[in-house]
């Protein structure tokens, strides 16, 4: 364990230079105090959680201070933003402060959002609200916790200082972590600017950062771009599997490692509904809960075209052709597993798209169905989830077909059924509802709901004595809550 002036950096982003990056010194934000610490993240840069504590923790990530080997540069980086080509985004408001370099031999990138104005701020304010830093600190962390790839959050710092978005709110700061900070629309930014030496080394360096398995095919540049799809492929079907809707799915918010990364106005579904908008700035619904399997392959397909000086348009074509039968193999086995199926049937599809057509329209918590359906043997089961459904003979039907499908996989074991089932159902889930409670609380300088449902969510399969408002079905105000987009 490390106390907070021990970390060791290699900022190797940094040293590619001035075309990739820029040179900006954090702002700090006033009063800096802790609202809530990650232990687990704290532990991948091999931290003593107790120095979360320590006022120099809040300093450090409030902006007031730096290691003397940290270097903090704003990258630069273009993409598409809701289909249309913005051609200079790049950090307005986020700092990679440098890379740590732990004692397992992982380089994890620090960066520090909402660190004040850089070159890329366009007309914003280079701030983050206490709200937004809350919101995507609980996400990184719960789909983290889901097995859902995530980039992570170390801690927000809350302060006095005042930024005005719909009304004056507080800045904070979240300290984000993840091996790499690199978009879809970074390859994107250099493609457009017609740089490709820039592009090409830009290619090399990730080529041997992260994907150094890929310089042994007999073209890395295709290798990568195949592992980057299948990636995406999978990431995306762990989203439709658990009902999360990123909300801002543009390309400039997309990993090249197939993380979930940028949250804005993102939800986890309560009652089921494939057309569900999250963003409710996205009025033709482009990155609506259904739509975030196609919008991944138009988000590849941009990647792709960004790729062109290195790969042929054949060999892009191709692999982006895999996409779509990769995230269904996926999206298959994880529901099939959900649904507590042990081993692969023809009507599998079937089953389970027929089972979310019935729960369309009807009020059925996405979350909550699939863990009581573990809780007790299939036949009780479904008649205790029945009531839920509008079309009770539509229900009755699915049910019918899937206690028989159940009990073609065996002579049933209803522990082991419960088990597994419940290690993939979770309980807990990151509703709007709650994190509003949360943040309505730290707004008011409360942080304990916040580091307590971010206690709950880190163990999401457990059921957690004490815990049970937590796992219960939103109240009626809290499944239309309108998430502001302005962060
Ligand atoms: P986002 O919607 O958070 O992914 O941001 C899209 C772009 O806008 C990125 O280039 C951000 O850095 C930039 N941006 C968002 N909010 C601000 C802000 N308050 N100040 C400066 N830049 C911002
Ligand atoms: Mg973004």
């Amino acid at each position: 364990m490390k106390a907070l002036d021990e970390l060791t950096f290699d900022n190797r982003f940094a040293r590619l230079g001035d075309t990739f990056s820029t040179h900006v010194l954090p702002d700090p934000i006033d009063a800096p105090r802790l609202v809530v610490a990650s232990e687990a993240a704290m532990r991948l840069l091999d931290l003593d959680p107790a120095v979360a504590e320590d006022p120099v923790f809040a300093k450090l990530f409030g902006g007031h201070t730096l290691w003397a080997d940290a270097e903090p540069r704003a990258m630069v980086y273009s993409g598409h933003q809701f289909g249309s080509y913005n051609p200079r985004l790049g950090d307005g408001r986020g700092l990679l402060l440098g890379e740590v370099y732990n004692s397992a031999g992982e380089h994890w990138d620090l960066h520090l959002k909402g660190a004040g104005m850089t070159p890329y701020s366009r007309m914003g304010d280079g701030r983050a609200v206490l709200r937004s830093s809350i919101r995507e600190f609980l996400a990184s962390e719960a789909l983290h916790s889901l097995d859902i790839p995530s980039s992570r959050a170390l801690c927000v710092i809350g302060s006095d200082t005042p930024v005005w978005r719909e009304q004056q709110e507080r800045a904070a700061m979240v300290l984000r972590l993840a091996p790499s900070h690199v978009r879809f629309g970074h390859f994107e930014y250099f493609y457009y600017t017609k740089q490709p030496e820039a592009q090409k080394q830009l290619g090399e360096y990730v080529l041997a950062q992260h994907f150094a398995q890929c310089l042994e095919q007999p073209e890395p540049w295709l290798a990568m771009f195949r592992e980057i799809v299948e990636r995406n492929a999978e990431l995306i079907a762990k989203w439709q599997a658990y009902g999360f809707c990123h909300g801002v799915m543009n390309t400039d918010n997309m990993s090249i490692l197939g993380i979930t990364f940028d949250f804005g106005p993102f939800a986890f579904l309560d009652d089921f509904d494939a057309h569900f908008i999250c963003n409710h700035s996205d009025q033709e619904g482009r990155y609506s809960f259904s739509n975030q399997v196609p919008i991944g392959q138009w988000n590849l397909s941009a990647l792709a075209q960004a790729l062109t000086p290195f790969i042929t348009v054949e060999a892009l074509r191709e692999t982006l052709g895999l996409y779509l039968p990769l995230y269904q193999a996926h999206y298959l086995d994880l529901m099939r597993r959900r649904l507590g199926l042990t081993r692969a049937e023809g009507g599998d599809q079937a089953l389970i798209e027929d089972l979310l057509q019935r729960m369309q329209g009807s009020a059925v918590d996405y979350t909550l169905f699939f863990r009581r359906l573990g809780d007790q043997p299939a036949e009780l089961a479904v008649a205790r989830l029945r009531d839920d459904f509008i079309d009770l003979k539509g229900f009755d039907e699915w049910a019918e077909r899937y206690v028989a499908r159940v009990n073609r996989e065996g002579p049933p074991d209803d522990n082991a059924r419960r088990e597994r089932m419940h290690a993939v159902n979770p309980l807990y889930i990151l509703r709007n509802y709650l994190a509003q409670k949360a943040i309505d609380a730290a707004q008011a300088g409360d942080y304990s709901e916040v580091r307590q449902l971010h206690r709950v969510l880190t163990r999401p399969f457990t059921e957690q004595p004490g815990m049970e408002a937590y796992a219960e079905r939103p109240p009626e105000w809290g499944k239309h809550l309108e998430i502001s987009c302005s962060s």
